[in-house]
């Protein structure tokens, strides 16, 4: 965890500190429970926000996950996830005087264990945000390809940020789709998105990097 540590100078300044998935387990490094947990203990520590569940956190199994979860100190978000996992639709979050709403979708590889439904993306969203509370800002955490990414955004001209996970894209400017600017922090700790806000939205983004070996898998204060 001590590379996930070297981003704290950086994360300390931050208003808002989210992560968008494929945090806790690490396939290809064999990660398990004890892996999840240290990770989401440090997250803690640095004063993560929020974050979205990745299909990579469903492997660990609904145990593991659901302990995780309950005990993180700042809310596991999965808008269109129907389970018995104590994640949260959205957050309504205090940062530079302004109300932001967060959510967070997630699709690909997902492993639906027994009783789990994932439910269409966007219905989630569009419902999610029908019933939320008043808020100045909302942002997405989209843990979903490009692809589905940009159609999300196109039907979402009212989201003010998307930040996606999943498939480690490390982007040097903001994708935009109509009004909506899409952001992604790549993997692995290597870099950092940087994206500043106002109460009308989103200001700038920037990309921050460090030497390959951090574990931190992105945030995006704002
Ligand atoms: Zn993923």
């Amino acid at each position: 965890m001590d590379n996930l540590r070297a981003w704290k100078s950086v994360l300390s300044g931050a208003d808002l500190i989210l992560d968008a998935g494929d945090t806790w387990e690490d396939t290809a490094r064999g990660t398990k429970a004890p892996e999840a947990w240290a990770t989401m203990e440090a997250m803690g520590e640095l004063g993560y926000d929020a974050m979205v569940l990745g299909n990579h956190e469903t492997y660990l199994g609904t145990q593991v996950l659901k302990e995780v979860i309950a005990a993180a100190p700042f809310p596991v978000l999965a808008t269109n996830l129907r389970s018995d996992l104590p994640t949260q639709r959205w957050v309504l979050l205090q940062a530079g005087g302004l109300r932001v709403l967060v959510l967070g979708v997630m699709w690909d590889l997902v492993l639906r264990w027994p009783g789990w439904e994932l439910l269409d993306p966007l219905e989630s969203v569009q419902a999610a945000l029908a019933e939320a509370p008043d808020h100045d800002l909302r942002i997405l955490l989209a843990h979903v390809d490009l692809q589905r990414g940009k159609a999300l955004a196109q039907a979402l001209p009212e989201l003010h940020l998307m930040i996606l996970g999943h498939n480690h894209l490390a982007l040097e400017q903001p994708i935009w789709v109509g009004s909506v600017p899409l952001v992604q922090a790549g993997a692995h700790g290597r870099t950092l998105g940087l994206v500043r806000m106002n109460k009308t939205g989103f200001v700038s983004y920037q990309l921050l990097s460090r030497p390959v070996g951090a574990v931190l898998i992105g945030a995006a204060p704002c």
